[in-house]
């Protein structure tokens, strides 16, 4: 009962308080109005990142596509090697010393080119070096 009659009685002066506080006259929160803050300067539009200096193609494979490599099945299938000296000659008794792709009928690289196209190898390169079980001397 204590607690209660404490309430009651702790009520008309908090609200006498309350009401004197409320209308005293406070402050603005701020006396006077703040300054813009100043206002950061618009970051510079980013300028497009620099495209990552691709890899200076091969003159070879710039010219007509990417070169051959031995592992793939086609080139596995024909027995392609991109340096003549390592055709297996157990493999590819045909072979003859000397025959390599530059001077294959089916090679279309340009006279002392490394490499050039192969209608065999669509897209690719082969090596002038190279050397293939398709090989066919070109006349002359
Ligand atoms: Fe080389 Fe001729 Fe074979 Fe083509 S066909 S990979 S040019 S040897």
């Amino acid at each position: 009962m204590t607690n209660r009659r404490r309430f009651i009685m702790m009520v008309p002066l908090t609200g006498a308080a309350l009401a004197a506080a409320c209308s005293e006259k406070a402050p603005p929160p701020e006396a006077a109005p703040a300054a813009p803050a100043p206002v950061a300067p618009a970051p510079a539009p980013m300028a497009a990142p620099e495209p990552a200096a691709a890899p200076a193609p091969t003159a070879p494979a710039a010219a007509g596509g990417p070169m051959v490599e031995e592992t793939e099945p086609t080139a596995m299938a024909l027995g392609y090697v991109a340096d003549a000296a390592r055709v297996d000659k157990v493999k590819h008794p045909n072979f003859v010393e000397g025959s390599v792709c530059a001077n294959c009928v089916l090679y279309q690289g340009a006279a002392g080119s490394e490499s050039g196209p192969c209608p065999l190898f669509s897209g690719k390169q082969v090596s002038a070096q190279g050397w293939c079980a398709s090989y066919a001397k070109k006349p002359g």
